[in-house]
């Protein structure tokens, strides 16, 4: 009688992709998204307002303090972290099903997630998106003109922890010209796709 023939599907890797903000990362994950379409992007649940233009279940899953306490207390999240005053979470059920389904996920969160999800899934490729200097970035979160002085002070303390960890991150990609890092991203990224 024939053997019965298994086939196991690899499971889908974890691309985390880490910056303080200001440093350009979700531009970067967007020209990432656009270039390698396969990639399934995981939206985070967060209690922050939703700024201009963002969507709800298309930037990030809106919703409020209470509920999200709730997710805690059911395990709903992978990972789950506060963020300049706001709760953030990874939802488990959609990483667990990705890459149960062999499909890379890639996410967008900060430090503290990273830390959780890593030890999670040990095997998860993480990426620290660098501005090119401290510097520079102030002039950007000025520039961009979205938050009051004290904001951006608190954004600069925040990056300046951010940053002193990036050597925990598998990859570091320095964001001096916006093409050249999201090339390089694209390569990283397709790097472990190929492999
Ligand atoms: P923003 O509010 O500017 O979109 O995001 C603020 C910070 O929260 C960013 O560093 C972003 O990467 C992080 N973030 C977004 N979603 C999540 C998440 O689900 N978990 C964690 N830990 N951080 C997140």
């Amino acid at each position: 009688m024939a053997e019965k023939s298994h086939f196991v599907s690899p499971a889908g890797r974890l691309f985390i992709v880490s910056a303080p903000s200001g440093a350009g990362k979700t531009t970067l994950c967007r020209m990432l998204m656009e270039r390698l379409p396969a990639l399934r992007y995981s939206i985070s649940t967060t209690t922050r307002s939703p700024r201009e233009g963002e969507v709800d279940g298309v930037d990030y899953f809106f919703t409020d303090v209470e509920t999200f306490k709730a997710g805690i207390q059911a395990n709903q999240w992978a990972e789950w972290a506060q963020v300049h005053g706001n709760y953030y979470g990874t939802s488990a059920v959609f990483i667990d099903a990705e890459r149960a389904a062999g499909r890379d996920v890639l996410l967008d969160i900060d430090v503290q997630g990273t830390v959780q999800l890593c030890a999670k899934y040990p095997d998860a490729i993480t990426i620290f998106i660098m501005p090119p200097s401290s510097e520079v970035l102030r002039q950007r979160l000025e520039q961009r003109g979205a938050d009051s002085p004290d904001i951006i002070d608190k954004r600069m303390v925040n990056a300046r922890r951010e940053m002193a960890q990036c050597g925990t991150y598998r990859h570091t990609v320095i964001n001096d010209c916006l093409e050249t890092a999201a090339e390089t991203l694209v390569s990283i990224v397709r790097g472990y796709r190929e492999s």
